[in-house]
């Protein structure tokens, strides 16, 4: 991605990008400008977001629509009876990058998608920011297929009741690198009771596939916490990096070169 669609991005994440004026020092875009940036003129989307996705084959498709199925008529745990709908993901049915949060909102539960709203907003600009999309090279799911209600943490037990789908949803997916985004998907996800700081940074690993993991933070915690934006983009740089090892290392076909 070119420097200016970087910089329209880092802006959207409210990630301050450094300037200079004509004829002057080094200056921060200021928040009004960013906003104004953003709202007067939607960023571009980057050529990877631009290109079709990919046609499905219907033997990719058809183990999708089984799990989608069962997602929304579980009653595995009790939140069944509280959600207006089952949220499964969004993205391709098969892609490298998987991002996973921990549970519906309000909002996902009334329009059955993940990370829809000021937080998916944000997501989306965090995403884009290295090159990724919802619509054509990442899939993004939340470890609860429910919302719990009042959008307090998960029940062990509701835990354990996620896991199978989630599973599943991966072997499908056969991503090569998830990203576990806010405490309660990475904890989960790692079976740990580790605090964000500390399992930032590092490359976990997860399930029987050993699939490379990084943490980062729930981007609605970044709508209250601006100041950690930039640690944000430093986790992004760090997958991307990661991502790019990852797929140095194994060739087109699979393998370890
Ligand atoms: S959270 Fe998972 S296990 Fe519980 S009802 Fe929803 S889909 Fe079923």
């Amino acid at each position: 991605m070119d420097t200016f669609h970087r910089n329209r991005y880092l802006e959207a994440i409210g990630v301050d990008v450094w300037v200079r004026r004509p004829g002057g020092p080094l200056e921060a875009l200021s928040v009004p400008e960013r906003l104004e940036t953003v709202s007067a003129q939607p960023a571009p989307l980057t050529p990877a977001a631009l290109e079709a996705p990919e046609p499905v084959s219907a033997d990719v498709e058809e183990p999708w629509q089984g799990l989608r199925t069962e997602i929304l008529s579980c009653t595995r745990c009790s939140l069944h009876k509280t959600r207006t709908q089952g949220v499964v993901g969004v993205g391709p049915p098969r892609t490298d990058w998987m991002v996973i949060g921990e549970a519906p909102g309000a909002e996902e539960d009334r329009r059955g998608e993940p990370f829809v709203g000021r937080a998916g907003h944000l997501l989306d600009a965090m995403l884009r920011a290295i090159d990724l999309d919802r619509k054509t090279n990442v899939y993004i799911a939340n470890v609860l297929k429910s919302r719990p209600p009042n959008n307090r943490d998960p029940k062990p037990e509701e835990v354990t009741a996620y896991l199978p789908y989630l599973m599943r949803q991966i072997a499908l997916l056969q991503p090569r690198l998830m990203l576990a985004v806010g405490r309660i998907a990475a904890q989960n996800l790692l079976s740990t009771d580790m605090s964000l700081s500390r399992l930032r940074g590092k490359v976990h690993y997860f399930g029987e596939l050993n699939t490379p993991l990084i943490v980062t933070y729930h981007p609605a915690y970044l709508l209250r916490t601006p100041a950690d934006k930039r640690k944000a983009w430093e986790d992004l740089k760090f997958a991307r990096s990661v991502f790019r090892q990852l797929t140095d290392r194994v060739g087109i076909d699979g393998h370890l070169s």
